[in-house]
């Protein structure tokens, strides 16, 4: 990678980095000079190959194993972070979950899951990072929403709400923390070929699902971290508080 993007000195945090989009992004973050601090919840052996992965671009890494939506684990990731490498540059909240539920079938355990994996779960990690970053007086945080945040979900309202929420946390968030040097700005997804989407992209649905992208096909996990590296770098200096859509112009608002 050019070093026209350059994170060199950086140090960055990426929720849920073992699979998918936090995996891509961790490892363009370590291509463009950054040390990388990422968390999962339970894949030991694709944490451990997104360590090694990581390990071999000659940046340094941390993998910690915490569950996001506990604010004592999440709390452990920031503390992890700070000890290793003394501040934080970056914090990316990608971790999330995106179950089916019909709003009939919506038990209070399934609803607490989500909003707790995909809202607190950017909320917890967002308060403990901020106080570094205020410190520093310099940081960049983003947020990854979703297209199902801007334009709903059927079947999936609990995952739908958390991200439209994602989308008001980031608004409010921006102008609240930009007069201390912190930029917080959103990536917000389409399809993209993931653990997480596999499913719905290899099934009976799939069809339906492309026709509706004007590009015809969904995203992969490296076309979202190249947005996210956007915001995360010195080429982005003004951008704030922006919902930055990668859906193949599925969904064409902010
Ligand atoms: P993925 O392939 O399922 O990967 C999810 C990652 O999050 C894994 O690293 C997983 O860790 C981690 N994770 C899940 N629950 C966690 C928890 N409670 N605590 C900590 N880490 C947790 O998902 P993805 O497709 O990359 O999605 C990443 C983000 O993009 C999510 O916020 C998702 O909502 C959003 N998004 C995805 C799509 C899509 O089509 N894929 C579209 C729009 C938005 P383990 O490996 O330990 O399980």
């Amino acid at each position: 990678m050019s070093k026209f993007i350059d994170l060199s000195g950086q140090v960055a945090v990426i929720t849920g980095g073992s699979r998918g989009i936090g995996k891509a992004t961790a490892l363009y973050f370590a291509r463009a000079g950054a040390d990388v601090v990422f968390s999962y919840v339970k894949n030991e052996m694709a944490a451990r190959r997104t360590l090694e992965e990581i390990e071999k671009t000659g940046q340094r890494v941390l993998a910690v194993k915490a569950d996001v939506s506990k604010f004592s684990d999440v709390k452990k990731l920031i503390v992890a972070a700070v000890k290793k490498f003394n501040r934080i540059d970056i914090l990316v909240t990608n971790a999330g979950i995106w179950e089916e539920a019909a709003i009939e079938k919506m038990t209070p355990a399934k609803l607490a899951q989500t909003v707790a994996t995909n809202l607190y779960g950017t909320f917890y990690p967002i308060t403990l990072a901020v106080p570094h970053m205020k410190k520093q007086r310099s940081g960049n945080i983003i947020t990854v929403s979703s297209t199902a945040g801007q334009r709903g979900e059927a079947f999936h309202s609990h995952y739908a709400a958390t991200k439209g929420a994602v989308i008001s946390l980031t608004k409010s968030l921006a102008p609240e923390l930009a007069p201390f040097g912190i930029r917080v700005n959103c990536v917000a997804p389409g399809w993209v070929d993931t653990d997480m989407s596999h499913s719905a992209l290899t099934g009976e649905e799939r069809k339906k699902i492309l026709s509706a992208i004007p590009l015809g096909r969904a995203a992969t996990a490296e076309e979202i971290a190249g947005a996210i590296l956007f915001l995360a770098s010195g080429l982005s200096t003004f951008v704030v508080g922006e919902i930055l859509n990668v859906n193949g112009g599925a969904v064409l608002i902010g």
